[in-house]
């Protein structure tokens, strides 16, 4: 039995019409001879409806009772897809995550996955040629409900198609691949035909939402590849998969941005051992992503301790914060600055080229942008500015550096 895994995202499952788009690439794919594995987001628009409410009805939503309620977007997806499928006369079966199950940790709002019961879903296989799964959810130790993070349904995916052994992952959205920058934002932005799992991590975790981080790193972890394409054409999208020697001829391969990012500062705390870890301690403790990370130099024995987190996060941070600044006496303070973004250079290649920042900075500086702070890795140079040249930012280091003309290296000969 060829199983396959196809993913359909929020915009995909917004309206009957939709669905109908996707009743057709799983029709498609019943044609090709796969029994389909159809994993679903909830209607675009509803996870947001969802926390809303819990906001509105409680001051301190509890975080549990959270998933239960977020959950149900997903639920609902699944009941009417599969009730289409149905009345189309195909054999098919809605299964929400406990079902299955698909076991995660108790960590609620991002619980990461354990193992799933691949069994139960090759067993129902024999019955039905189509089984619906609710993606973003799972079951943790307890038996109580788990959501996996924001754009969790493409983890649910990827890991569903590394237990079943799909030949591959099926990504379907609202556009037809992986662009080398967002296609919403800049008009020149171009189709990648291949990346490697390491340029769509750091892409991912550089704020590219079309895949979730998690789902990469799933992926790569368990060599699956991921073609990401569009609903609503029949055209080839991206490959996510194993690096290769035409990858490394690019440079730089995409521009991302993320806009969930707030700079904050503690000004005026001890320049002694011990002190960064009792700052970043407590707030990995609450499991804060800090990414950028900048220590001025030491005056009279005090310096500035800068780093960026997600905005989204930025309640949490000031009172850990606040209370780490007690804690550490003296004259330390803490100032926040919530209208920052993030633009990101990547590409395989930059790990055999130097001068890619120098080059950066150039075209930022041209356009009067100014750096507020830097980090870099292998293969991506990170780069904190205002918030309100961001968009420029974007467009001015696409055209820098993959422009409108062939300047991306891409074989799409051996696809298809
Ligand atoms: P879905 O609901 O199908 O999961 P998402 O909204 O999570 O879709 O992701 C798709 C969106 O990701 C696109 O509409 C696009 O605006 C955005 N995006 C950001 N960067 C990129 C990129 N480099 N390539 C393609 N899409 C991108
Ligand atoms: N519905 C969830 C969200 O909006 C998960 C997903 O769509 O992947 O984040
Ligand atoms: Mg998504």
């Amino acid at each position: 039995m060829s199983i396959i895994v196809q993913k359909f995202g929020g915009t995909s499952v917004a309206t009957l019409e939709r669905m109908k788009s996707v009743q057709k690439k799983v029709m498609a794919a019943r044609a090709k001879g796969y029994k389909v594995l159809v994993v679903l987001s909830a209607m675009a628009g509803e996870t947001n409806r969802l926390l809303a409410l819990a906001n509105e009805w409680s001051a301190n939503p509890d975080p549990a009772e959270t998933d239960v309620l977020v959950a149900t977007g997903e639920q609902c997806s699944i009941a009417l897809f599969a009730m289409l499928l149905k009345d189309s006369g195909v054999k098919a079966r809605s299964l929400l995550a406990h079902q299955i199950p698909i076991y995660t940790d108790d960590s609620y709002g991002r619980a990461r996955i354990h193992g799933i019961e691949s069994g139960t879903l090759e067993n129902l296989f024999n019955h039905y040629d189509v089984l619906v799964a609710a993606g973003f959810q799972g079951k943790d130790h307890k038996g109580r409900i788990t959501t996996l993070g924001r754009g969790g349904s493409d983890t649910s995916a990827v890991a569903l198609a590394s237990a079943l052994g799909s030949v591959e992952c099926e990504i379907y959205t609202d556009v037809e691949g992986v662009y080398t920058t967002d296609p919403n934002m800049c008009k020149d932005a171009r189709k990648i035909s291949h990346i490697s799992y390491d340029e769509m991590l750091e892409m991912a975790s550089m704020g590219a939402k079309v895949l979730e981080i998690r789902s990469v790193e799933f992926a790569k972890k368990y060599d699956v590849p991921v073609h990401v394409r569009s609903t609503f054409s029949d055209n080839v999208g991206t490959l996510v998969t194993k690096e290769n020697k035409i990858m490394e001829h690019v440079l730089v391969s995409s521009i991302a941005y993320d806009k969930d990012q707030a700079r904050v500062t503690l000004r005026s705390v001890p320049d002694t051992p011990g002190v960064a870890a009792k700052i970043f301690s407590p707030l990995a403790d609450a499991g804060i992503v800090v990414d950028m990370i900048v220590q001025n130099p030491s005056r009279d024995g005090v310096t500035d301790m800068t780093f960026t987190t997600p905005r989204k996060d930025i309640k949490k941070t000031i009172a850990i914060a606040e209370d780490i600044c007690k804690k550490l006496g003296g004259n330390a303070e803490l100032t926040y600055d919530l209208n920052v973004a993030k633009v990101s250079a990547i590409g395989v290649g930059m790990r055999n080229h130097s001068g890619v920042a120098a080059i950066a900075f150039a075209a930022l500086q041209k356009e009067n942008i100014n750096i507020m702070m830097i980090s870099t890795s292998e293969i991506k140079i990170s780069i904190l500015i205002e918030e309100k040249y961001i968009e420029l930012a974007v467009r001015t280091l696409h055209d820098m550096f993959i422009g409108t003309a062939d300047k991306i290296v891409c074989d799409e000969t051996n696809y298809n």
